[in-house]
């Protein structure tokens, strides 16, 4: 049965799947909400958006995105308080972002309303698969590929834009040891590795996985051009505590524009925390390790919003980071976090609430 929300047509499951699931044992991303939001670019439009059951997808074998890898994605989530209510974090920032990413791969822009509505009403229909316990939250995969047909290497006339759902717990890595990269790299100047598109992330598995029978469990990317300054880790955004000062590279043609990174510079400003954005050196990062004022290292992303770092590897020497009582990689996480979850102030007027 058929149902308009939003002026979105609602097409729902004949039966949920939540009961199967065990919302006290979530990994991440691997189990999916009943209703994906489906929307279709033909005839040089893109057409009014769908909420569907998830489904599997049929595709031409000609389809652009299978020979030519024209996709983007983001990556964001939705977070329920106590009170039951659900919240965004920026959610302007994954639409302008995605737009940034589909103007980069030659792909049509969607339309702001068609990316806020479609995910509120989306939200609406799959309130209940949306995880209350702490930590957890619902991670929103929207998604835009060619699944126009054809050999010729050229844009795709058909595209589709669809939003999964998947509940997740709560992301614990653990510390992670990583690889500062000599050889390859993740983006180039002029290249896309400012836009989130699918084959930028498939060129990081094979030296990723070069790490890993090293024994680290991520890559510190470096630029392209020297492997002299860190950009960023695996596909986050890296933070470096250098005595009281926290750095992050700026943002390029190389490094992404993450929302949690900017979000983080803005929260330890606001601590008092000493931020600086520039370039850092690996020598600079090496000598900080061995003088002793290499303080931390963490990752920046959604997904796990921050990531600490036990210690990287160089030239075939191992540098270990010291265990903070006070780290500013807990303390920035605590107020991130708390902001998501409703549980503090937001005084910077980042939360948005959609139900
Ligand atoms: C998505 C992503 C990030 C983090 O961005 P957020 O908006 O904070 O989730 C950082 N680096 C890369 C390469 C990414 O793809």
């Amino acid at each position: 049965m058929n149902v308009q929300l939003n002026n979105i047509t609602v097409q729902k499951v004949k039966s949920s799947k939540i009961n199967e699931v065990d919302f006290s044992n979530l990994a991440f991303g691997s189990v999916f909400s009943d209703h994906m939001l489906e929307c279709t670019y033909k005839n040089g439009v893109w057409e009014t958006p769908k909420v569907v059951p998830y489904q599997p997808i049929t595709l031409d074998p000609s389809s652009k995105i299978f020979h030519y890898g024209q996709s983007i994605f983001e990556g964001m989530k939705a977070y329920k308080d106590e009170e039951g209510s659900v919240w965004l974090f920026r959610p302007l920032e994954n639409q302008k972002r995605l737009n940034i990413s589909a103007k980069r791969m030659a792909i049509p822009e969607l339309p702001e309303e068609y990316f806020i509505d479609g995910l509120t009403t989306l939200l609406q229909v799959d309130k209940e698969w949306i995880p209350q316990n702490p930590g957890s939250s619902l991670y929103i995969r929207p998604f835009i590929f060619a699944s126009g047909n054809g050999f010729h290497a050229s844009p795709a006339d058909e595209y589709k834009f669809i939003i999964a759902t998947a509940p997740s717990g709560a992301y614990f890595s653990g510390k992670v040891k990583v690889l500062i990269e000599e050889k390859y790299s993740r983006s180039a100047n002029g290249g896309v590795g400012y836009a989130k598109a699918g084959g930028n992330y498939a060129g990081q598995f094979y030296p990723t996985q070069l790490a890993k029978v090293k024994g680290y469990q991520q890559v510190i990317w470096t630029d392209d051009n020297t492997h002299e300054y860190i950009e960023e880790a695996g596909a986050m955004n890296i933070f470096i505590r250098i005595n009281d000062t926290l750095l992050t590279g700026p943002t390029s043609d190389r490094i992404l524009d993450g929302i949690t990174r900017k979000s983080i510079l803005e929260i330890a400003a606001d601590e008092g925390i000493k931020t600086e954005v520039r370039k850092i050196s690996v020598t600079e990062v090496v000598k900080a390790a061995k003088d002793g004022s290499l303080k931390e290292m963490f990752g920046a992303g959604t997904a796990a919003v921050v990531s600490p770092i036990s210690g990287f590897g160089y030239q075939d020497t191992d540098y270990e980071l010291p265990e903070l009582e006070n780290s500013y990689s807990t303390l920035l996480k605590k107020r991130i976090t708390d902001i998501q979850y409703n549980r503090a102030e937001d005084k910077f007027g980042w939360r948005h609430k959609v139900l």
